[in-house]
């Protein structure tokens, strides 16, 4: 190297990968790109080691592969589906949004649920396909229900990794102008609390320019991270989504009603929308009420169903809303 002088010292350090088989395995190939594969585990480990092939971890890693490949397969293959649940608010009953949320549908296999599958492809690729696959269903789907006046706004998931991609902003400007029926305003896009808290300064700048697009942003989960109070006031989210296991044991346990209670007067006092998630009874429901929270969903008021089901529930809602009102205004 140029700074080393005449006389000077230098110091060379090694990086070792060993592959141990009986000689009756020796497939020299083989051999080599497993010793090759762990030297990068030894470099990877910090350099200056000796690192020996790990055949559990090559199997494991091996078999994630397999598995990413058939999901990413699932998304081009059309096995993806998407079901709706509403977002209510706790005071005026009004339907505030529909949440998406997605479902793998394998060939003649049964519904499989986001958390079994979703987190294996977190750091592939695949994830931002199947969100823009998400977002333009949604909107295709969410289109007509938000010019029915059925509900306020849609709400989707979306995965850390699409947060990151710094043309994922491009991508949602792209998205609105091919469904310019739906207002950028009426689209919130839920992001994990730990998944933004990851890599703040980055996702912050994401945040921000979608929300010069007109789309507004949630923090999901809330809760189950940090829950850093100076993050909190820096992201621009406007709501927080109390996490479902707090809320879940929130009658029972003491500990859990006063995060629930800690999380709807944290987002008061940051101007913060708060929103209960998985509410699976009255008794929940009116002490949420009660505790000043602003939204809820949970199967207390309806579970995720597909679009058609979404739409009959709805209306349904409708119906019934107008009914009620009826001999109290005595129009309509
Ligand atoms: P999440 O966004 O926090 O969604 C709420 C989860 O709670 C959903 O699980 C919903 O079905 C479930 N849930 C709602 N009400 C109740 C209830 O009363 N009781 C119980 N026990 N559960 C209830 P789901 O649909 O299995 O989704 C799990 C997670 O997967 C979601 O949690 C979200 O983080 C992720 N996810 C779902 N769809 C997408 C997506 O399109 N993109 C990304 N990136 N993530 C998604
Ligand atoms: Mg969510
Ligand atoms: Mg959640």
């Amino acid at each position: 190297p140029s700074e080393v002088r005449p006389g000077g010292e230098v110091s060379l350090t090694a990086s070792v990968g060993v592959r141990l088989v009986p000689p009756s395995e020796a497939d020299a190939d083989v051999l080599l790109r497993q010793a090759d594969q762990a030297m990068y585990t030894a470099k990877a480990a910090g350099r200056n080691r000796a690192c020996v092939y790990d055949v559990e971890r090559d199997r494991v890693a091996e078999e994630r592969r397999r598995q990413v490949g058939r999901i990413a397969q699932a998304i081009a293959a059309g096995e993806m589906r998407l079901h709706f649940q509403p977002v209510i608010d706790l005071h005026t009953e009004e339907v505030c949004f529909a949440e998406a949320l997605v479902r793998w549908q394998p060939a003649g296999a049964s519904l499989r649920a986001p958390d079994e599958w979703l987190p294996m492809i977190a750091h592939d690729p695949a994830i931002a396909r199947l969100g823009d696959w998400v977002l333009e269903q949604a909107l295709s789907q969410g289109v007509s229900w938000l010019a029915r006046g059925l509900c306020g706004g849609l709400s989707v998931n979306i995965a850390a990794l699409e947060l990151r991609d710094p043309e994922f902003p491009d991508r949602l400007q792209s998205l609105f102008a091919r469904h310019p029926r739906v207002a950028p305003a009426r689209v919130r896009l839920e992001v994990l609390e730990r998944a933004a808290l990851a890599d703040l300064s980055t996702v912050t700048r994401t945040m921000q320019t979608c929300r010069s697009i007109g789309v507004d942003f949630a923090l999901d989960d809330f809760g189950t991270g940090y829950s850093s109070l100076s993050f909190l006031k820096r992201l621009p989210a406007s709501t927080l989504k109390i996490d479902r296991s707090f809320v879940e044991t929130m009658l029972e346990d003491a500990g859990d009603r006063a995060i629930v209670k800690g999380v709807i007067d944290l987002a008061r006092a940051f101007g913060r929308v708060s929103v209960a998630e998985g509410v699976e009874s009255e008794g929940q429901l009116a002490a949420l009420r009660a505790l000043g929270c602003e939204l809820a969903q949970g199967h207390a008021i309806a579970p995720p169903e597909p679009a058609e089901a979404f739409t009959a529930w709805l209306e349904q809602r409708r119906a019934a809303a107008g009914q009620r009102r009826v001999p109290a205004s005595g129009d309509d």
